[in-house]
């Protein structure tokens, strides 16, 4: 088929940076049409069809923060905000295998988690106090950053701040740490301190409910995939799934994009919001910028590690559960969510962030790890076995925030004004999120309506 002076911008990518830039230039007025190369939008944030439950499953539970606004406006618009449930409290399995809750209660930010962190056995007055001076230290170091002031050392690691604000050893590993990893995707040794700074800052001093984590009730290729094609549609705009494009050229003030079945599509325009991997092999030669044509060569891939299991009986767990000191990070209890696939029993799946000697391990090996941990947040010394189990380790996840990566983060604008691309990789100034890869969608999508005036 050939669609050629049908539209005026071709998005390529449906992960959430092209979702985000095919929703806001269509809303724009711009007739969009999105290419995709699997079957279902969302790219790393979205899901696979298991063959054993013949249900959909995410490559790896995504949870977001309230500080994700942009992310935010992109549910709105897809109506399907009402996905995400935020858990006023969450469960941790302390290191010496005690258990305790965290949520908030009356008193002003940021001792509102100070009576539930009180609790957990292992932290005292005197972690919590090396908690607020690194609270401090991360709120001067980000304005000092955003003064433009070499205060705010690009070169530094988040370690160094917490080692210049003497974070004792326990409130390092059970307050401190799992934040860094969900956020960030990275040992606090490897994530610069800007980033651990913005994580913190966002996740305890941004407000009462900043602490909150936002987790799907539905499958992410769910969430992504037909209210982005009815939204589009409804604007004059499409998408095709399975369609992988191989090629792209300049055709003078347009664009001609080609797929594997020789399909062609031809624009005024282009969005590649691709993998940093991907866009050199796609994009037409000389298109792109020198930041850009090195990006992945500059940027450190990390990995997460997800573990699906299915019980045939109900397991007694809550929702979340953080792990602080152990292999497995979080444990969600999917069952537990209403509309879930799930007919009896209980769906488990974990999260481990940024861990590259588990990531390493066979899927036997990472089985018994996870299900050691399981055990320990069950509370039995009972060996449990899952009926049937995944386990998904993704290699190159994300990239490490580390000291001095926004040097390396291109802008969206290549040397051609018709083209532009887009991804959690980009100059965000935020870690490699959904989050992330909404504002480059967003900045992508502005950055063509101002040329295409
Ligand atoms: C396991 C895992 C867990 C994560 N957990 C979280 C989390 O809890 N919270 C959070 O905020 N973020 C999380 N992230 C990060 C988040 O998923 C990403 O930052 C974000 O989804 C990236 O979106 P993107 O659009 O930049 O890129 P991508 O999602 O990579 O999108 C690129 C798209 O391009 C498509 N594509 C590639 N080649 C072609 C081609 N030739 N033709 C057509 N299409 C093509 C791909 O299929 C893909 O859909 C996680 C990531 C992973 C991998």
């Amino acid at each position: 088929m050939n669609a050629a002076g049908v539209f005026d911008v071709i998005v390529v990518g449906g992960g959430v940076s092209g979702i985000t830039a095919a929703v806001r230039l269509s809303a724009a007025g711009r007739r969009v049409m999105l290419l995709e190369k699997r079957a279902y939008l969302g790219g790393r944030a979205s899901s696979f069809l298991d063959q054993h439950t013949h249900t959909l499953i995410d490559h790896s539970q995504h949870v977001m923060l309230e500080c994700c606004t942009e992310f935010d406006t992109l549910l709105r618009a897809l109506n399907v905000s009402h996905h995400i449930r935020y858990l006023d409290q969450i469960r941790y399995l302390l290191p010496d295998g005690s258990q305790a809750a965290l949520s908030a209660c009356a008193l002003p930010v940021p001792y509102h988690l100070l009576p539930s962190l009180l609790m957990m056995r292992g932290l005292g007055m005197r972690d919590i106090l090396s908690v607020n001076r690194l609270l401090k230290a991360a709120r001067s170091s980000l304005d000092l950053a955003e003064a433009g002031s070499a205060g705010g050392n690009e070169e530094s690691t988040f370690d160094d701040l917490c080692r210049q604000a003497r974070l004792t050893p326990s409130a390092r590993r059970i307050i401190v740490e799992p934040l860094i990893f969900s956020a960030c995707n990275a040992p606090i040794e490897e994530v610069s301190a800007k980033y651990g700074a913005m994580a913190i800052s966002d996740g305890i001093m941004a407000g009462r409910r900043a602490y909150r984590i936002g987790v799907p009730r539905v499958p992410l290729a769910e969430l992504f995939t037909d209210p982005t094609i009815e939204l589009l549609r409804r604007n004059g705009s499409d998408a095709r799934l399975q369609t992988n494009v191989v090629s792209m050229e300049r055709t003078g003030p347009g664009v001609r994009v080609r797929d594997i079945a020789g399909r062609s599509w031809a624009a005024n325009a282009c969005v590649l919001a691709l993998p940093y991997g991907r866009l050199v092999r796609l994009a037409p030669d000389r298109v792109l910028t020198s930041q850009q044509a090195s990006v992945a060569e500059r940027l450190v891939p990390s990995p997460i590690v997800a573990a699906h299991l299915w019980f045939d009986e109900d397991l007694r767990l809550p929702e979340a559960t953080c792990l602080p000191g152990r292999a497995t990070h979080w444990i969600f209890h999917r069952t537990c969510a209403p509309n879930a696939h799930c007919a009896a029993g209980s769906y488990i799946t974990t999260v481990t962030s940024g861990d590259r000697s588990l990531a390493s391990l066979s899927g036997s090996r990472i089985l018994e790890i996870v299900l050691r941990d399981l055990q320990a947040a069950l509370g039995t010394t009972m060996s449990i076995r899952p009926v049937h189990h995944r386990v998904v380790r993704e290699r190159s996840a994300t990239f490490v925030p580390a000291p001095g990566v926004d040097r390396f983060r291109p802008a969206v604008h290549t040397r051609y004004p018709e083209f532009v691309v887009a991804g959690d990789w980009t100059d965000t100034g935020w870690p490699a999120t959904m989050e992330g890869a909404a504002r480059s969608g967003r900045s992508a999508a502005a950055a063509l309506l101002a040329s295409l005036r």
